[in-house]
């Protein structure tokens, strides 16, 4: 049967299967069910079969799925797992328990503002751009020492390090040298790994995974 639940309980099982040789607990990884272009009817059967984290990457989109959502189960933990405009900074504060994509000083200056405005610190993941393409988003890797310093010097909670590897290519390395960043710099959280690559970043130590397609079925629309 291919419903919600049954998709869940395979991205955990594959999950629980690839931590074992890794010697990794698969409770130390956290699945969050990336929700973007679902209408509340596809998210409520995962909701229903106990999935509480979920991610979004427009402010926009998920101020009008989620206040619903999220008064209905106060458990669920949301997060913003798409690029960030510094002007819809406050809107994410208040929406999103956890942000993953921090990636310039000017976005740093306008949630440490809201943050600080809201009393709410939401902790932030910096995005990098693992891959140097001059089209996507994140701090690249030259620029994230000092980037990182900037972050500690703030209140804002650092909760790792995210990347999005380039497409069409063998995902391991990124992973695995987003991984040597993180020890580099003495942090624990790593965010990566999509429906096509999960189980590769959990074997190289991603805490955070962002699966789409694998519990929702292909999207309807093409936005990314
Ligand atoms: C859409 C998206 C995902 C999930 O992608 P799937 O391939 O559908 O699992 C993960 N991370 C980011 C940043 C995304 O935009």
């Amino acid at each position: 049967m291919d419903n919600a639940a049954t998709r869940l309980a395979e991205v955990h099982a594959n999950i629980a299967r690839v931590c074992k040789p890794a010697r990794r607990e698969a409770g130390d990884v956290t699945l969050i069910a990336v929700s973007k272009t679902h209408g509340p009817e596809a998210i409520q059967p995962l909701i229903d079969a106990g999935q509480r984290v979920f991610g979004e990457n427009r402010v926009q989109e998920a101020l009008v799925k989620w206040p619903a959502l999220k008064a209905a189960h106060p458990d669920i933990e949301l997060h913003l797992i798409g690029q960030l405009q510094s002007n819809k900074a406050e809107e994410a504060v208040a929406l999103f328990d956890c942000i993953h994509s921090l990636d310039r000083p000017s976005l740093l200056a306008a949630l440490a503002k809201a943050m600080d405005k809201a009393g709410r610190k939401v902790p932030c993941f910096v995005q990098v751009n693992i891959g140097d393409e001059p089209q996507k988003g994140g701090c690249s890797v030259a620029e994230l020492p000092a980037f990182l310093a900037a972050v500690r010097a703030t209140e804002i909670p650092l909760a790792g390090l995210m990347c999005i590897p380039p497409a069409d290519t063998e995902a391991a390395p990124f992973f695995a040298f987003l991984a040597k960043l993180a020890a580099d710099h003495g942090l624990e959280g790593l965010s990566m790994g999509m429906s096509g690559d999960y189980e590769t970043a959990v074997m190289l130590g991603a805490t955070h995974v962002r699966v789409g397609t694998a519990l929702f079925g292909q999207r309807d629309g093409a936005r990314g």
